[in-house]
């Protein structure tokens, strides 16, 4: 069979990341042709990620140390919160587990039958490897060995958004992508199926294709502008519909660790790299001029500023469905959820795994784009309601934002699953996907939800063992993390970063 013409429209983020896996995973199969406008250009931000894009980047064969390098990385264990449940609050969500990672009954159930019992034991974050490196600032790599604590934490990155692609294209370039620059003016559809056919160029020349990757970016220009596929809005829960974004110069170390610290009308980033510390403040405009988030962010950036703050407009939800007649939108054009957890590059790398796995072998077929819809579906309706939580979980009433969200309504599928945690500390399961338990309750604990009881199960061992068995993994832990290289230390030495080509 002829190999499939797959057109990717857009070359930020998704776009590049599709090509590169398409022509790296199914090579012969498929001709990868990418349209890009450099006059149009990238959004340019996404700096944090989460530990799947890991995965991503092996699937491709890329050289961590390279990759790292090349886009100026840090490493990332995971999330500091600040002032979310009540002014003065800190709490980290970690990538990976809270105790030893093993055993039938959660690590967390003992934790808080030992609390609701009265009986002194630190805090979680002191059972979780990644919280203690992340608070002593120190980084090494997870040990393959299950059996040993060092095997308990996963990473993520930290990188300049702004050079991921590049270098994706590189590698997209030499696996037998094309590439065409050029604004897109005009789409092409045939009359009887509604399917695209081609895309036309400002100089009038026009790419065919026969599968169509949109990854135009918010303008979704093939799902929205041509297929007119609705937007499921989600404001009312996720109000915020702004960032001011502004980088600075690095003054500290640089943390293995994203900041996200509540503000009075949204939350600010701060993400450090090797060469800088990009901050933005993401913000509800019902509450909050883009004047006055510009000058918060100045005045809030921990190090002297290297640009004037920009501001980005968006809106939360995702398009109805994300595949329709022969165009996948994959990025931005397919739906937008505030970086609060960093999942935006996490659902292109979805969208991209479920598209292989989907991808057609002749014509395409209403079963797999259904399937393919079901589970791009999925991810967002998780996510979502895994961010209002931080919202709605919290204390804070000293401005309407904060007494907005504190007090509205919320989706019923994550009221089942508070009202879960709150009676016994259970955590709805998921079998795949992303935010396990210990996400969840990071998030809980963090924002004082806090349960009434525990899983029975947790009252067999003796009191005293399990409190001097939790003492001594605490120390281990700790002990573990203290002869850790420090974070900074290990990126000069494993991947100090270079110059862009
Ligand atoms: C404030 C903010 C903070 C974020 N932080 C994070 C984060 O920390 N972590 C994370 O994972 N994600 C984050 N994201 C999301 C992340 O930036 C995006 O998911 C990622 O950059 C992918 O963008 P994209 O490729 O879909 O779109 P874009 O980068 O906008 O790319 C769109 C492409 O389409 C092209 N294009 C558009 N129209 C045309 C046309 N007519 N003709 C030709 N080409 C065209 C453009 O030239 C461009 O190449 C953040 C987003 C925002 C807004």
């Amino acid at each position: 069979m002829a190999a499939k013409r797959v057109v990717v429209v857009g070359g930020g983020t998704a776009g590049w990341m599709t090509a590169a896996a398409v022509a790296s995973l199914l090579p012969g199969r498929c001709d990868v042709h990418l349209v890009e406008s450099e006059a149009i250009g990238i959004v340019g931000v996404g700096e944090a990620t989460l530990p799947h894009i890991r995965s991503f980047n092996e699937r491709l064969g890329i050289d961590e140390a390279d990759f790292m390098a090349a886009t100026r990385a840090t490493f990332k264990l995971g999330i500091e919160f600040v002032d979310w449940g009540r002014i003065g609050d800190s709490y980290i969500h970690p990538f990976g587990t809270f105790g030893p990672g093993t055993g039938e009954i959660d690590f967390h159930q003992f934790w808080l039958r030992l609390r609701q019992q009265g009986l002194g034991v630190p805090d979680l974050d002191h059972f979780s490897m990644a919280c203690t490196m992340a608070r002593m600032n120190r980084f090494a790599l997870p040990s393959t060995d299950p059996r040993r604590l060092e095997s308990t934490f996963g990473y993520a990155y930290q990188f300049d958004a702004t050079l991921y692609a590049p270098y994706l294209r590189a590698i997209a370039e030499a696996r037998g992508a094309r590439r065409t620059e050029g604004r897109i003016v005009a789409v092409h559809r045939d009359g009887e199926s509604g399917d695209v056919v081609s895309v036309q160029l400002e100089d009038g020349s026009r790419i065919e294709g026969d599968l169509f990757v949109d990854c135009s970016g918010f303008v979704s220009l093939l799902l929205d502008k041509t297929l007119g596929e609705p937007f499921e809005d989600w404001s009312k829960w996720l109000l915020n519909d702004r960032a001011a974004a502004m980088p600075c110069r690095t003054e500290g170390a640089v943390t293995p660790f994203t900041g996200v610290i509540a503000m009075p009308y949204g939350w600010r980033w701060r993400i450090p790299l090797q060469h800088r510390t990009g901050n933005g403040y993401v913000f509800s405009s019902q509450f909050l001029s883009e004047e006055e988030a510009m000058r918060a962010i100045e005045a809030a950036a921990e190090g002297e500023k290297i640009a004037d703050p920009r501001v980005l407009r968006f809106k939360a939800g995702r398009r109805r469905r994300s595949w329709v007649h022969n165009c996948v939108g994959v990025g931005l054009a397919s739906g937008f959820l505030e970086p609060l957890e960093s999942t935006s590059i996490y659902l292109i790398q979805q969208a991209i795994t479920a598209l292989l796995e989907l991808f057609p072998d002749g014509a395409i077929t209403g079963v797999e784009r259904d399937e393919y819809n079901r589970l791009i579906d999925l991810e967002y309706d998780r996510i979502r309601d895994f961010l209002i939580l931080h919202y709605h979980a919290t204390e804070r009433a000293d401005t309407p934002y904060w007494d907005y969200v504190r007090t509205m309504e919320i989706p019923d599928t994550l009221a089942e699953k508070m009202e879960l945690f709150r009676r016994r500390g259970r955590v709805v399961k998921y079998r795949e996907g992303v935010f396990l338990d210990a996400s969840w309750v990071a998030v809980y604990l963090g924002q004082r939800v806090i349960p009434q009881g525990h899983d029975l199960r947790a009252d067999a061992p003796s009191a005293e063992s399990l409190v001097a068995g939790m003492r001594k993994l605490a120390g281990d832990i700790q002990g573990i993390a203290a002869g850790m290289e420090d974070h900074g230390a290990y990126l000069r030495r494993y991947c100090p970063m270079r110059e862009a080509a």
